[in-house]
């Protein structure tokens, strides 16, 4: 697999028309009107989203929850929904 990087970020190639992006989900819908699921289906081992899209994702939601927490815990613990 060719993993190219673009200003940091490591793109991922479309296996339909060899387009390369960072997240390929909303591409699928628009350029080929699939979904993931299909697509995963069609190429099993293909990627969704690249790794630093991931990485990202995860820092950002760990953020949100360490500030959620926070606020959370400034509350008092109240209004915590799982
Ligand atoms: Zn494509």
């Amino acid at each position: 697999m060719s993993l190219k990087e673009k200003g940091g970020e490591i793109m991922i190639k479309c296996k339909i028309c060899g387009g390369e992006f960072v997240v390929l989900k909303k591409h699928l819908k628009i350029k080929h009107d699939m979904t993931t699921s299909q697509y995963k289906k069609l190429f099993p081992d293909a990627e969704i989203y690249s790794n630093s899209y991931l990485k990202r994702k995860r820092a950002i939601a760990k953020r949100q929850k360490e500030n959620g927490n926070l606020k959370n815990f400034k509350k008092g613990f109240s209004g915590v929904n799982e």
